[in-house]
Order: structure tokens, then sequence, then C-alpha cells
């Protein structure tokens, strides 16, 4: 077979994949025999979770779609699709559930926070990683995008921020999750949903002042963790608010 030329054309936030030592947003490759276009596009570094829609010539195509002549590719994220082909996305943003690797903590804790179910074990290695998303039906996060990369991950999210602020909204457009934060309603220590309890129930557990300042506590059904709206809470639902704010613009 001839050597062809196939050319990239990445849409929306896609060139941070190649920001590095490539040519930015629009990438020429030479091959030498009959290829899927999941693995030229990975080649150039971009995981295939990432991808939302693939236009070959002008027509959409799935991640097997062989490429075995000269062509044109433009690959949008998700969000960034053009209007046309819409029943041709490739990845689904109805997930709900998450698995976050061992370095994404603080964003584990965050999505958390706002009631989102993120399975996160800070010495998970990455064998189990994919199991824990398989076996659960999760949405990997991480920032290791050879892990991304892995043929197994179905739907998955790199965080393109380091601040974890900045990563919760990320995941927050990525999935369209504005419409599903519920505050205060698991547990950021073990993932578990909290519980309304009466005073009465946990009294014996509580710091002298705590029993005299607070009427409402909530305990996780996982940990037995006791949660109430103390001094921590106001900061808590600053950074809850913050995100929010930032999320809707
Ligand atoms: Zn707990």
């Amino acid at each position: 077979m001839n050597p062809f030329t196939v050319r990239l054309n990445l849409h929306g936030d896609l060139d941070f994949f190649v920001r590095s030592g490539a040519q930015g947003r629009r990438i020429e490759r030479s091959l030498g025999e009959k290829t899927s276009v999941k693995d030229v596009i990975e080649a150039c570094g971009v995981p295939h979770p990432e991808i939302d829609l693939i236009l070959v010539n002008g027509q959409p195509v799935d991640f097997d779609y062989a490429i075995a002549s000269s062509a044109d590719i433009e690959l949008y994220p998700v969000g960034a699709r053009p209007t046309t082909f819409k029943e041709k996305r490739l990845q689904l943003s109805t997930d709900r559930a998450f698995v976050a690797d061992g370095h994404l903590g603080r964003l584990a804790r965050n999505l958390r926070l706002v009631g989102l179910d993120v399975a996160y074990d800070p010495k998970a290695e990455d064998e189990q990683l994919l199991y824990t998303m398989k076996r659960e039906n999760r949405a990997l996060l991480t920032r290791d995008r050879r892990l991304l990369m892995h043929a197994v991950v179905r739907t998955g999210y790199c965080p393109r921020s380091q601040n974890a602020n900045e990563q919760t909204v990320e995941v927050i457009h990525r999935f369209d999750l504005l419409g599903s934060l519920a505050p205060f309603t698991r547990c950021v220590r073990c993932n578990a949903p909290l519980q309304m309890v009466s005073k009465t129930e946990i009294i014996e557990k509580l710091e002298p002042l705590t029993k005299i300042y607070y009427e409402q506590f909530r305990r996780c059904t996982g940990c037995g963790q006791i949660y109430w709206p103390g001094s921590h809470f106001s900061k808590l639902q600053m950074r809850i608010d913050q995100i929010r704010l930032n999320s809707n613009s």
C-alpha cells in the first residue's frame, strides 16, 4: 500500500492534548497501512473518551472506521459539536457516577460535597480503577492520558486544570450535572449517602458546645460520621456557591 496523508483538525479545547511539541490544532500524519480512526487519533495524543464527533471527509464515523487513503478528519469534544449530526455523537452525557484516580482526591471530595457519587481510593492501581469503572458503570476521571486511552474505557474525562475547584466546574460542565447537584447529601469521607438523624439519637457523641448550639444533624449511612452546620459549614457552602456560579457562566 502506498503511503497516504491524513490531516486532523482539532476543535474546541482538544488542542490541550497536543500543545507540547505538536503543531497546534492542525496535525498531519503519514500512514503506510489501513488504520482505525481511533488509533490515528490516539497516536496524536487525544484519548478517545474526549471525542464526541468524528467527521472523515465531512461524514460522521465511529471509532472503528478504517482509514485507507488520504483523508481530512475533523474532531470535536463534548460540548463543541456542530449543530449537525446530533445523532452521531460518540459520548454519553448521562453519566452520574464516577471513579477518580489517586491524584484527584480534592476533586473527589468536591464532587461528593455537591452530592455526586464518586468512588475514590488514594491507593488504587490502574487495574483497580478500570475494574471499578466497568463493574459499577462509572465514568473515569484521570489526568493520566494513557489510562484514559485504555480500550475498556467507555466514558471518561481528563481535567484540564490542576486546581480542584476548577476541575469540579469542568466535570459539572462536561457531564451536564448542574441539575443533579444535591449539596450535603453525601459523605465526603466515604461517599455513602447521609441521613437525617435526631439529636437525641446521637447526643452522646457530640462535643459540649455542639450539643448546645446545633439542632440539625445528618449521619453517614456508611461510616457513621456525623455532620452538622458548624463553622466549617459556611466555608463549604461558599465553595459550593462558587462552583454553582462558575458552572452557570
Ligand atoms: Zn461516611
